[in-house]
């Protein structure tokens, strides 16, 4: 049986994948969730299907005024926040001889941007209550880097180094690196490179379902106050 959850989570990206999975998840334990992402009829959809303790607004997390209404608006719903999920991220890959410049700078943006928003957003009330988590969805891509991936590979690391640094100088905060490897989901979308499309296919037969990154999630947020699970990697095997 699922434990209740008494906190206010925030999630950024619960439009699909991983953070729908993590609202799905985490609606069960009774937490109350303010959900985010571009597309609001998903949002609409996903809150209305999970009820009255789901509230959503739409969000660009490149847009650091907008992550702040977000924030100002679950706190006015909830009377206040104890955990943001920073979870939206995009995957447009591709070789770097391709100089898809924009893809670059749209991976930047949300997956390195983004979390420092969210950061920005949340901390002046988690320093003022003394207390507060921030859950930042990562990859397997924080630790390591291939061919095609050099910029959405920097990008994670980014998000593993920020997440430490917060993680030092905040010992009220307690901070998470969630780090997935393959996952079945939406992302990668958008990929231009026909070639790496075909390979992101052949990568994704060895995958896990979304639903196990929404446990680890859950996992880190249940702990008793006095715990910071500072990361969890989890990565598929192969089924025989
Ligand atoms: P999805 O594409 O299914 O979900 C990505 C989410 O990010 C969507 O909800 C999308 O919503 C949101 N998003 C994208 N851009 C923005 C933006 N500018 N502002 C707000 N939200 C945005 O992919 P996943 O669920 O797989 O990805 C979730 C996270 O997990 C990402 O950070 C990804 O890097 C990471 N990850 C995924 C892995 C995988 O194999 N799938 C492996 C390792 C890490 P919308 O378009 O509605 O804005």
């Amino acid at each position: 049986m699922t434990e209740g959850i008494d906190k206010v989570v925030l999630i950024t990206g619960a439009s699909s994948g991983i953070g729908e999975a993590a609202a799905r998840e985490l609606a069960a334990t009774g937490a109350r969730l303010f959900i985010g992402a571009r597309r609001g009829d998903r949002l609409r959809a996903l809150a209305a299907e999970l009820g009255d303790t789901v509230g959503w607004r739409e969000l660009d997390v490149t847009n650091g005024t907008d992550f702040e209404r977000f924030v100002e608006a679950a706190a006015a719903r909830f009377g206040g926040i104890d955990v943001l999920v920073n979870n939206a991220g995009v995957m447009p890959l591709s070789p770097l001889a391709a100089r898809k410049q924009d893809e670059w700078k749209r991976m930047i943006d949300v997956n390195v941007g983004g979390v420092l928003n969210g950061i920005a957003a949340v901390l002046p009330r988690f320093l003022e209550q003394k207390r507060g988590h921030v859950v930042n969805v990562a990859s397997v891509a924080a630790h390591m880097v291939m061919p095609t991936a050099a910029v959405y590979c920097a990008t994670k690391h980014a998000v593993r180094v920020i997440t430490e640094g917060l993680r030092q100088e905040q010992d009220k905060i307690r901070t998470t690196l969630i780090s997935p490897g393959v996952v079945a989901t939406e992302l990668g979308h958008d990929i231009t490179d026909p070639d790496v499309a075909t390979a992101l296919t052949g990568w994704r037969r060895k995958s896990l379902t979304p639903d196990a990154i929404a446990r680890a999630i859950r996992y880190a947020i249940e702990q008793p106050e006095g715990i910071d699970i500072n990361e969890v990697i989890v990565r598929p095997v192969a089924a025989d």
